[in-house]
């Protein structure tokens, strides 16, 4: 059996759990690549009006996809923590294996549903080697490892992100955003490698110990979103840590959690924070050049305020 797994959204966040889980049971695991011209392109042909940006990426993945696996792996995201309150994966993402089925019906997907309310993460994935024909005992195992591997690689992100942001010299800013823009160089449209190339030092919101932002001292007001909420978390500390001097937001058009996000970062700065941040809105009109015009003048204003302050 083969299982395919698109190289979007909730990919960004959970693998190498998902490959190490399939492969441990002995699946054959298909992925669907890098996101390409044609991908975006195929995804937007189908999308209705309002999705956003990722969400058409996602669905020109799973095109790819479709007809080459006996599966398809869309995960369901509903709650993904209770405690100390819920916090859900948006709209989008709740209802991903229905918008799959309803657009491309010839793809014959399997789900792990995740929602905290009702079961655990490793039941969830008990239940999806389950459907899939694998005992309980093997998924439980095959998890495990998956959460193993994923942590170690997590680990080593964060510990590289932390030897950049003690390294000295370098101006740094911080990347804020959710991690299948951030990660996608083609969707981002190589913003962070073009930051790099004018000598910055980019800190990856994903790759910080964001802590929790529920166990703060409370003065921005938590959303209901998980992945948000990681962001409102990663933008607190970018703002409090006096090591970087400006935050590059990189958020999609067409994406309600992003603008209310957006919203609670710019009260924050404007409490008192003395950080710049350059918001980016992403869709599929956006063009490379005007990205990197706008990135080289927020590096040089952030250069010249530096070289005042030294
Ligand atoms: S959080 Fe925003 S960008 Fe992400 S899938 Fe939902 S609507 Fe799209």
């Amino acid at each position: 059996m083969a299982v395919g797994i698109p190289q979007a959204l909730g990919y960004h966040y959970y693998n190498p759990l998902w490959t190490t889980f399939f492969r441990d049971l002995g699946i054959e695991v298909v992925m669907s690549g890098q996101t390409d011209r044609k991908k975006l392109d195929r995804g937007i042909n189908i999308a209705p009006g309002e999705t956003c940006l990722p969400l058409k990426c996602y669905l020109g993945h799973a095109l790819a996809l479709a007809g080459k696996t006996e599966r398809i792996l869309v995960p369901r995201l509903v709650c993904l923590r209770t405690k100390p309150a819920i916090r859900l994966g948006c709209p989008k993402m709740i209802g991903l294996p229905d918008m799959i089925r309803a657009l491309i019906p010839d793809a014959s997907i399997v789900t792990v549903n995740i929602d905290l309310r009702q079961q655990s993460e490793e039941a969830s994935y008990a239940a999806l080697a389950r459907e899939l024909g694998f005992p309980a005992r093997r998924a439980r195992q095959a998890y495990a490892h998956g959460v193993d591997v994923a942590r170690a690689r997590q680990n080593e992100r964060i510990a590289l992100a932390r030897a950049s942001v003690e390294s000295n010299g370098r101006l740094k800013i911080g990347m804020l955003g959710h991690a299948y823009l951030l990660y996608d160089d083609f969707l981002n449209l190589g913003l962070l490698k073009k930051t790099r190339a004018t000598g910055a030092t980019v800190i990856n919101c994903r790759e910080i110990e964001a802590g929790d932002i529920d166990d703060g001292p409370g003065d921005i007001h938590p959303l209901s979103w998980y992945f948000e909420n990681h962001v409102l978390s990663a933008a607190r500390r970018f703002c409090t840590d006096e090591r970087i001097s400006g935050i590059v937001y990189l958020c999609s058009f067409g994406c309600g959690a992003a603008s209310i996000t957006a919203e609670v970062i710019e009260s924050e700065i404007g409490r008192g924070h003395p950080v710049h941040m350059l918001k980016v809105v992403l869709d599929e009109h956006t063009g490379e050049t005007g990205i990197a015009t706008r990135i080289e003048s927020f590096v040089d204003m952030l250069n010249l305020r530096r070289e005042r302050e030294l």
